[in-house]
């Protein structure tokens, strides 16, 4: 098996120890809810380090929520949307709709961001996905 870049398993939510097993279970939209796995399912990795770690993937989705928002309003202007008062419902209605749209990406890759960049003491460890 030829072995991910930090990039490659980040964008393709693999686990950050082995690249190779999957963070979470299904697809990112689908109408099953969203899962991630407890442990990575090839090299045993727990994801939730500790009690509550996943709070903080809720800091970084604010985070993404704001660009989003903010991405989607001055999108909505240069494409032509006047600002002004009578069309602060279609802003608010693009925004919420572009929100929407963009959650379950928000939900994943929020953990993923944690996981790979955030997390100290957790590195690629070479083989770790190796079958024992
Ligand atoms: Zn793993």
């Amino acid at each position: 098996m030829t072995e991910l870049s930090k990039f490659q398993a980040f964008i393709q939510c693999k686990c950050p120890r082995c690249r190779q097993g999957d963070i979470f279970a299904g697809s990112a939209y689908s109408f099953r809810l969203q899962k991630t796995n407890i442990y990575c399912p090839v090299c045993n990795l727990k994801f939730e380090r500790e009690p509550g770690f996943f709070y903080v993937a809720m800091f970084v989705s604010y985070a993404m929520n704001v660009a989003e928002i903010i991405t989607i309003g001055v999108a909505s202007y240069v494409l032509g949307l006047d600002l002004i008062y009578e069309n602060l419902w279609y802003y608010v209605g693009f925004i919420l709709f572009g929100v929407f749209l963009c959650s379950p990406i928000n939900y994943r890759y929020s953990r993923v961001i944690l996981l790979h960049y955030l997390t100290p003491g957790l590195h690629y460890v070479p083989g770790s996905g190796e079958k024992r």
